[in-house]
């Protein structure tokens, strides 16, 4: 197994660097570098990937019939990588990771005419709709039921933890078409348009002030049965092939490189006892193991996408990294708020970002509360640590 980059690799890192340094706006990579992209995010993502699509490069992972890149596994690796380091928004990626790849392998021709496009150019942003109040790790325990009459589902029931659906346009959901069978044949899933009466989305206030996360609430929903996916009964055969078709992103290694970057700039900047952060043995001794995990941990990312590791199952390689990846954003927003101290309480989004009103630029201060605190939902969310850990004990090392 050859896990160097080798010249090619360089030189398409460098192709993309150098284009993305003049397709991407300027505002939008300020806004995200200062975590003031919350209020706007959105808006910017729409706007970044439209861009990108006309670039031919949004959907770098779909066939090239359906606008993907037809890049390999790694020059998609340093595609994301560079997108990352240049501060660009990231994929939306229920959309483009998930109901896109579902789309063009189990649905109709008229869902991929109707629904690709949109994601490609970011105008249709979707939520996953899985989770409910007694359904999350058992997901097999799902109760919001789709019932046939004619040529619509009447669909009634709720959703809980639904990311972004207060804002997004389409709801990709797991619903029971059959009550009576075994869970396993019947459950279904259903592209519910967001804006249909009988919806009532709430959002949930969270422990950093956000209220991204929401319950949604089905009362007489009427879906267009042309919107049911592939054959009623296998939602669960379309949920497990979205796991092992991206079984890299919830490694988050992107993110995580990108906060290392910006925990050395912490360390340089701020000053404690008269010497900077950086050059405390106890901080700094923290950041250098941690600069190590994160170097296994890209590894182990790289190792996942090289063709020469498929002997290892699957899902079990999806596992290792979904755990150490969790452990490792916290680990790393923690280090940030201590570097922080003190200042990590104060509310820098609602203040001038002005260099001359304070001593350290407030820029790296900017929601790293805020992120510490959203972080401990990264064991949680995309399957439970616990979970993930029976998993492995299961396929990796068959306990
Ligand atoms: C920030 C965030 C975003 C989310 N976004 C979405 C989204 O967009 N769409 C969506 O559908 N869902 C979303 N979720 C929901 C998420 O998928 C669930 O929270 C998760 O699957 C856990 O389910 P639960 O909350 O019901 O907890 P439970 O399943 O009740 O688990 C509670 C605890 O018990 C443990 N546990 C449960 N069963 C076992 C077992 N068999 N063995 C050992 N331990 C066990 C779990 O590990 C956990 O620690 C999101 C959650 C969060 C926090």
């Amino acid at each position: 197994m050859n896990l160097r980059f080798d010249e090619r690799d360089e030189a398409f890192r460098q192709m993309v660097r150098s284009r993305i340094a003049q397709i991407l706006p300027w505002d939008i990579s300020d806004r995200h570098r200062r975590l003031l992209a919350n209020t706007s995010h959105l808006h910017d993502q729409r706007r970044w990937f439209a861009i990108l699509d006309a670039e031919g490069w949004s959907v770098p992972a779909w066939p090239v019939e359906h606008g993907g890149t037809g890049w390999t596994a790694l020059q998609r690796f340093i595609f994301e990588d560079e997108m990352y380091a240049a501060d660009a928004p990231e994929f939306h990626w229920i959309g483009s990771h998930m109901v896109g790849p579902v789309l063009y392998t189990f649905g109709s021709k008229a869902q991929c005419d109707r629904f690709l496009q949109p994601i490609r150019d970011g105008r249709e942003i979707w939520a996953q709709g899985f989770s409910e109040p007694n359904a999350g790790s058992d997901l097999a325990s799902l109760r919001t039921q789709a019932r046939r009459e004619d040529d619509v589902y009447i669909v009634n029931g709720s959703k809980i933890w639904t990311s972004g659906a207060f804002e997004a346009d389409w709801l990709f959901c797991l619903v029971k078409t059959d009550t009576q069978g075994k869970p396993q044949r019947s459950v279904s899933c259903l592209l519910i348009d967001l804006r249909s009466p009988g919806i009532t989305i709430r959002q949930i206030r969270q422990i950093n002030n956000e209220a991204h996360l929401c319950e949604v609430f089905f009362d007489d929903v009427r879906v267009p049965a042309e919107n049911l996916v592939g054959e009623e009964g296998l939602g669960w055969t379309y949920a497990k092939f979205l796991l092992d078709h991206e079984r890299t992103t919830s490694s988050f290694i992107f993110w995580i490189k990108r906060e290392l970057t910006r925990t050395r700039e912490l360390g340089r900047t701020v000053v404690r006892n008269g010497r900077q952060l950086i050059h405390d043995p106890i901080w700094s001794g923290r950041l250098a193991v941690l600069a190590a995990e994160i170097e296994a941990h890209e590894w182990s990312v790289l190792r996942v996408l090289s063709e020469e590791s498929s002997g290892f199952p699957i899902t079990a390689a999806a596992s290792v990294l979904k755990v150490k990846g969790s452990e490792i954003q916290q680990s790393i927003t923690a280090l940030q708020v201590d570097a922080l101290g003190e200042q990590s309480l104060r509310d820098y989004g609602a203040e001038s970002l002005d260099a001359s009103t304070d001593p350290i630029w407030p820029d790296l201060y900017q929601g790293r509360t805020s992120r510490a605190l959203i972080t401990r939902a990264a064991t949680i969310f995309g399957g439970a640590q616990q979970i993930q850990k029976n998993l492995l004990a299961k396929l990796a090392l068959g306990l």
